[in-house]
């Protein structure tokens, strides 16, 4: 048992985890972070969002030296592709980023301790007792508050196991080459991302998903765009498939599957990738011993993030009802802190949250579908703009995809916003202050946007909300 009785104890480091610890340091917490691993930042950072962000980079510049004669850049030769090197920068930037959290959590005098954190039962006399398995052995922390933000890790699908082959989010990160043909089971941002970077590099790529439509979530149109485009890139894309088996051969994989169809089909390929959503680290949490109850393997929280045991909140991949997405994390963990340190704080609201899939061309969504918007009652009006009328996607040489607009007729509130294009990812920033800020399709329309940019094309869409887009 440690002498110091913190006022929170954090177990997981990831995005949600550290969030959580600076901000609950800047509120004047003593603050206590316990990760497995020596290294913080948890699956965004050593195996998610940034390692495969570097990897995009990479493919995009790829991409550009390709095509480089059409910029009038000549004498280049045949470029080659140095996977070693394209590794070793993605490590780079992924080293530089734990030593940045090193420092942020120096300079917020936050204890960091290596080691699984697991509760030990109910407070007593509120306070928390903490159990610490370290690699020198149990130790005990105590707390007035606990918040979970263990994560999430790769779902398989029965009787796999990742290998060489075989891969998830973490295997594929670190292949000695990229292959030339590759399965990806799941159309969800993992399995897109992943057939847009290694498509780039050359690779076949078969698309499986088991829904009708790739991209599920987003907006009808977004997912109808983005398989024409796929599949214009060469990409394979088979909706409504069923996997029935994965099997490795002597060289590679092989899928069968029921299509759309209920006809039996076989792929073979010297990868799969096995993207079929995220399994919440909940186990060995102690749980048993709190009134916390799993739904679907996810821990349910109130609006404070706050769980059914007093003074445990969890925040991040392993909260039920949000999804698994980091900056999602980093937002409740800044909701767990501000309730600790009984600070304001605004709930995470489900329809103000941006998605955002990077592949070519990215995907930037925000709140309702023009379905889920119908589904809801309202009276819809949407406008619609491509980014074929916009002059800046003209420059940068990408007129795919467009921007859509879905408002409610009545009061002409932004109620959704849905961005395939260019720089999407960048894009949505301003839809989501529009939601937030309860903005109209009106107001939109007077507000100024620079020229020439990428996001002049809103401009054109809020006012094709009223058929008045100047480009289109
Ligand atoms: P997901 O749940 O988003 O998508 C999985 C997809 O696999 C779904 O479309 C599902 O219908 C399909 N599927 C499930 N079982 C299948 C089967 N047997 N055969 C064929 N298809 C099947 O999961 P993910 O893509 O693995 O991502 C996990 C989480 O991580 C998600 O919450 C995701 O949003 C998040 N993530 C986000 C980003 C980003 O924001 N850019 C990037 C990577 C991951």
């Amino acid at each position: 048992m440690t002498d110091t009785l913190y006022d929170v104890a954090i177990a997981g480091g990831g995005p949600a985890g550290y969030t959580a610890a600076i901000r609950g340091a800047q509120y004047g917490l003593k603050v206590a972070l316990i990760d497995k691993s020596a290294r913080l930042g948890g699956t965004c950072l050593h195996v998610g969002c940034i390692p495969t962000k570097a990897l995009l980079f990479n493919a995009e510049i790829w991409g550009h030296v390709q095509h480089a004669a059409a910029f009038g850049i000549e004498g280049l030769g045949a470029p080659t592709l140095n996977w070693a090197a394209v590794l070793s920068r993605k490590d780079a930037i992924v080293n530089k980023h734990v030593k940045g959290l090193d420092f942020l959590m120096k300079k917020h005098k936050i204890t960091v301790l290596q080691g699984s954190g697991r509760l030990t039962g109910p407070a007593q006399a509120g306070i928390h007792t903490v159990e610490v398995a370290a690699a020198s052995g149990l130790m005990q922390l105590q707390a007035r508050h606990v918040i979970l933000a263990t994560g999430s890790e790769a779902k398989l699908l029965p009787g796999l196991q990742p290998g060489p082959r075989i891969l998830t989010n973490i295997e594929i990160l670190s292949l000695p080459q990229p292959p030339a043909s590759l399965i990806v089971i799941g159309a969800g941002a993992v399995g897109l991302e992943f057939s847009s970077i290694f498509r780039s590099f050359g690779a076949e790529v078969s698309l499986l998903e088991f829904l009708p439509r790739i991209a599920p979530v987003e907006d009808e149109d977004i997912s109808k765009e983005l398989t024409r485009l796929f599949k214009k890139r060469g990409i394979d894309v088979s909706t409504g498939a069923r996997v029935e088996q994965v099997e490795e051969t002597e060289t590679g994989v092989r899928v069968r599957f029921t299509d759309a169809y209920g006809k039996p089909q076989v792929k073979e390929a010297e990868k799969v990738l096995v993207a079929v959503g995220r399994a919440g680290r909940t186990a060995d949490l102690g749980l048993e011993k709190t009134r916390i109850q799993l739904d679907r393997g996810l821990i349910p929280v109130n609006e404070a993030q706050e769980t059914a045991e007093p003074g445990v909140f969890a925040i991040g991949d392993i909260v039920s009802g949000l999804p698994q997405l980091a900056h999602v994390g980093m937002m409740s963990g800044m909701v767990a802190a501000a309730q600790i340190a009984g600070r304001p704080f605004r709930p995470v609201r489900r329809d103000r949250i941006p998605g955002c899939t990077y592949t070519e061309p990215q995907i930037g969504s925000v709140g309702l579908t023009e379905a889920q918007a119908r589904e809801k009652g309202y009276t819809v009006k949407v406008g619609k703009f491509p980014f074929a009328g916009n002059s800046k996607a003209t420059i940068v040489g990408c007129h795919d995809g467009f921007v859509k607009i879905v408002s409610d007729a009545q009061y002409g509130e932004i109620l959704g916003v849905h961005i395939l294009g260019p720089q999407a990812t960048e894009l949505i920033a301003e839809a989501v202050a529009v939601l937030e800020l309860e903005g109209t399709v009106e107001e939109m329309m007077c507000t100024i946007h620079a020229h020439p940019t990428l996001a002049e094309s809103m401009l054109d869409a809020y006012a094709a909300v009223h058929a008045m887009a100047i480009n289109a």
